[in-house]
């Protein structure tokens, strides 16, 4: 039996335990991966306050990484040592979705029914759950060999971490799903921990304008230290894209925020026959509705993704070589780093919007 501290969420909006579990053994497909960095993710404040779905006791923290100390005997490829990325969604390679080239809805994650693995025991005998099937708020990941990823380079862990949720979510919606053209104008919707990268990501594209839209000044600060040409309130979005389009509005709008209202602005502020890409989520139960007439008569394509549509083993290696050429730049956007005795405090900063990613580090 091995043993590890991981931060527990036992109840729903209870502060996290740090405690020393026991790790279950590890089964003959599955990775053990001792954790050196792990962000900690707003998705995590919507699962700490239950909604969405996740069943304690649980090990939050749905993407992170770190090195290979143990692979199960029918684990082929993965390495122990090995530098690797455990991002929020596997990709298995057989399942219907992987076939079609959509490894974003893996059945090893998606078709589990919300029962995610067991992979530790607490002192007073209760069964643990990795979130996501990660759970990477603890110094040890036991995780299946479908999503493990390994990557040859030298980049900061805490900045590694990154590859598994935020960078993959934003740069991909930008590149994957609205597919961003050169002189195209671009509009984001939320300037946090997705959209400071779709703004890269739009720029890097060759984007013509990119418009960053956040009711908070600080990121709207960030935004244009990150690539946005103009950095607006909501209230001011319509005004900003029609500006630059001739009254048209954005070629491209992605939506990196959560609530519905931000989901509708980005429809409003595309032009006709645009493109609006959907990537955020604040509640399981979050409902959003549309106007008729700008989808049925003025053709707009109502786009969503998640984890950015990647296929890590395409995109990966991608990502790390313009992080490492600094065409993406994460200095903005680590704002804390945090032991995992702190956990609480990151909770909080994240929930106050105090962090654009705050990164727990082992
Ligand atoms: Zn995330
Ligand atoms: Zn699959």
């Amino acid at each position: 039996m091995t043993a590890m501290r991981a931060a527990l969420l036992r109840g729903f909006e209870r502060p996290f335990t740090v405690e020393d579990v026991e790790l279950l053994d590890l089964a003959p497909t599955r990775v053990l991966v001792r954790t050196k960095a792990a962000p900690f993710c707003s998705t995590d404040v919507t699962s700490f306050h239950g909604r969405l779905g996740k069943v304690p006791p649980t090990i939050l923290g749905h993407a992170a990484t770190g090195e290979v100390v143990e692979v199960g005997e029918l684990v082929r490829g993965i390495e122990v040592g090995q530098r690797v990325v455990v991002p929020g969604t596997p990709e298995c390679g057989h399942c219907f979705y992987c076939g079609i080239g959509r490894p974003d809805q893996c059945s090893e994650l998606f078709d589990l029914g919300g029962v995610y693995p067991d992979v530790a025991t607490t002192s007073d005998g209760l069964v643990v759950n990795a979130a996501g099937c990660v759970g990477g708020y603890a110094e040890l990941m036991n995780v299946s060999q479908n999503q493990v990823f390994g990557v040859d380079t030298d980049l900061p862990w805490e900045v590694l971490s990154l590859l598994g949720c935020g960078i993959t979510t934003g740069v991909g919606a930008v590149l994957n799903v609205a597919r961003v053209q050169p002189d195209d104008v671009v509009a984001v919707v939320g300037a946090g921990h997705l959209g400071l990268w779709a703004i890269q990501a739009a720029r890097l594209a060759g984007a013509r304008d990119v418009v960053a839209v956040d009711p908070t000044e600080e990121r709207r600060g960030v935004a244009m230290k990150v690539g946005a040409t103009q950095a607006v309130t909501p209230e001011d979005a319509l005004a900003a894209v029609r500006g630059v389009t001739e009254g048209r509005g954005a070629d491209k709008v992605i939506e990196a925020a959560g609530p519905p209202s931000a989901q509708r602005l980005a429809l409003e502020i595309s032009r006709r026959a645009g493109t609006v890409v959907l990537s955020g989520l604040k509640d399981a139960a979050g409902e959003v509705t549309f106007p008729q007439i700008p989808l049925a008569i003025h053709g707009r394509q109502i786009l969503s993704t998640q984890n950015g549509n990647v296929r890590m083993r395409r995109d990966l290696a991608a990502y790390v070589r313009l992080l490492e050429r600094g065409a993406l730049d994460p200095t903005p956007i680590i704002t804390s780093t945090y032991r995992l005795d702190d956990i609480n405090t990151a909770l909080e900063r994240s929930e106050q919007l105090e962090d654009l990613s705050g990164v727990l580090v082992f």
